[in-house]
């Protein structure tokens, strides 16, 4: 069975973290998971009833933006609004607990994702995985994994600006239908994406940003912590400042729509 230790072996940050704001204890996994639980048994009272299609449906931006979460998969599927329509084996929308209250973006699929279908499924994905289980999270329970880019750009390119503005669409209806109540940017084209700066990610980690006004922390993307060891405590330091925020926000302020931070 794997343990606690063994996952945050795993992060690099053995000997054991026990996080300040527990006051020094860290909760088993099972109590941690039967705290989340009977939440996620009730309905979402965020997750309010989808906004009537807009005057101009014909539009492709406000007939995304009118998408139910039965459409949205098939929808990015025929997307043809950018060249990665035509190297794609197959779209990768997203996964997870459509009422998650976090909500991780990446940058976009690379080569087992693009098998596969599915975000965060290669070796960056497996170390995600075990950075959700050093938080007693876990994909699909009260977490929702996506990217920017729901194609993967050849050889795994950085995305194109392009790309990501056709792909935004996307994005933004995911937010509001998911209306998490914390988002975490995994790396500089998510942060750059959601925050609108090209500022390094050294300056944006550690404190708290707003997306739409929902609570968003900036951390390290899993593929850089892969070649970047000791940057995998740093990121602790941020999943730890998400949790915090978490625990103090009092819900996102998706609803009404504020301009993007
Ligand atoms: N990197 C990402 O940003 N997203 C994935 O889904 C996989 C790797």
């Amino acid at each position: 069975m794997v343990t606690r230790d063994d996952i945050l072996a795993e992060l690099g940050l053995t000997p054991t973290w026990r996080s300040r704001d527990s006051g020094g204890a860290v909760p088993p996994v099972a109590a941690a998971d039967s705290a989340i639980r009977p939440a996620l048994r009730q309905p979402s009272p965020r997750f309010a009833p989808l906004p009537a299609p807009a005057q101009d449906a014909g539009t492709r931006g406000a007939r995304i933006a009118a998408l139910a979460w039965n459409e949205f998969a098939a929808d990015v599927d025929a997307c043809i609004a950018c060249g990665l329509c035509k190297t794609r084996n197959r779209s990768v929308p997203g996964v997870g607990d459509v009422h998650a209250e976090w909500l991780f973006i990446g940058e976009a699929p690379g080569a087992e994702e693009d098998t596969r279908g599915e975000p965060f499924v290669g070796q960056a994905g497996r170390l995600l995985d075990n950075m959700l289980a050093a938080l007693s999270l876990a994909r699909g329970r009260n977490v929702y994994i996506a990217n920017v880019l729901k194609c993967r750009p050849p050889n795994n390119r950085t995305p194109e600006p392009s790309e990501s503005a056709a792909c935004r669409p996307y994005l933004e209806r995911q937010v509001e239908l998911i209306r998490p109540k914390l988002i975490v940017a995994l790396g500089k084209s998510a942060a750059s994406q959601l925050l609108g700066t090209d500022a390094t990610i050294a300056s944006l980690r550690g404190r708290v940003h707003r997306y739409r006004g929902v609570p968003l922390i900036v951390t390290y993307h899993p593929a850089y912590l892969l070649r970047n060891l000791p940057d995998k405590a740093k990121a602790w330091e941020d999943m730890l400042l998400a949790r915090r925020t978490l625990a103090t926000s009092d819900g996102s302020v998706v609803a009404g729509l504020p301009p993007s931070a």
